[in-house]
């Protein structure tokens, strides 16, 4: 339903969470964030509202959420029940990988057959998760062949049916967010020293109002110094970048 992702110079906890409460709006059912930390990846995720999350989170302690890169989501469930289990994000079982999602993969149970027949257990039963696991198996191949998580995104993304935005790290590459987009929205917001990724101008526009909106089946990768859109096959795509003149106010 809500989508942040960050990289910049800030406690990403903090912008995260900031992000996901500028987004509650919308409604949702779920809350979780994931904070690429010197340990890996931390993540948390609880039912119900982000103050659920927030007690949690104070619970187990904010300092082993310490990094300047990560991502949250509040979900609205279209497939699981919504419990703390089927929250994102998800990852892969040697959680390396995280994933948000929003929207729905279509062809999810195909799969979840093909990963399960692979000896895969999945953790979850949400349609997005299958994202995770799907991405963590190509990062190798990916590697092999001069590239990295980007290009995994990208050949898992041309394999998905359906709606996604998906906000995507990965333990190995610990300065990089990649997001990708297909029928659902996606915004990069540029500040100095951060990038953002969101479902929604409203989770950055606090921090920056210069923005860039992804087109249909497109990719973005965002570190601390700028982005790159590429398509699904990793050709450099055009971007429209636009100023948003709201009102804060208002
Ligand atoms: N289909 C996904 C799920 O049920 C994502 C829902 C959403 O857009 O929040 O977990």
């Amino acid at each position: 339903c809500g989508i942040v992702g960050y990289v910049g110079h800030r406690q990403a906890l903090d912008v995260v969470l900031n992000g996901l409460r500028r987004l509650e709006y919308r409604g949702y059912d779920s809350a979780g964030v994931a904070v690429l930390t010197d340990a890996g990846l931390t993540v948390e995720r609880k039912a119900g509202r982000l103050a659920n999350l927030e007690a949690r989170l104070a619970e187990v302690g904010v300092d082993s959420f310490a990094g300047t890169a990560g991502m949250g989501h509040t979900r609205w469930a279209t497939h699981g029940a919504p419990i703390d289990r089927n929250s994102h994000p998800h990852r892969d079982a040697t959680g390396r990988v995280a994933v948000v999602h929003n929207g729905i993969i279509e062809n999810f149970a195909a799969l979840r057959a093909e990963l399960e027949a692979a000896g895969v257990e999945l953790a979850s039963d949400t349609d997005s998760e299958t994202a995770a696991h799907l991405i963590a198996r190509e990062y190798g191949a990916a590697k092999e062949r001069g590239g990295g998580l980007a290009e995994a995104v990208r050949t898992v993304c041309r394999r998905l049916e359906g709606a996604f935005t998906l906000v995507v790290s990965h333990a190995d590459e610990p300065d990089l967010i990649v997001a990708a987009r297909r029928s659902s929205p996606l915004v990069v917001g540029l500040g100095d020293g951060e990038t953002f990724v969101a479902s929604d101008v409203a989770a950055f526009i606090e921090h920056t109002r210069e923005a860039v909106e992804l087109g249909q089946d497109q990719l973005v990768e965002i570190t601390r110094d700028g982005y790159r859109v590429t398509d699904f096959h990793g050709e450099d795509a055009p971007v429209k970048p636009f100023t948003v003149d709201w009102d804060l106010s208002a």
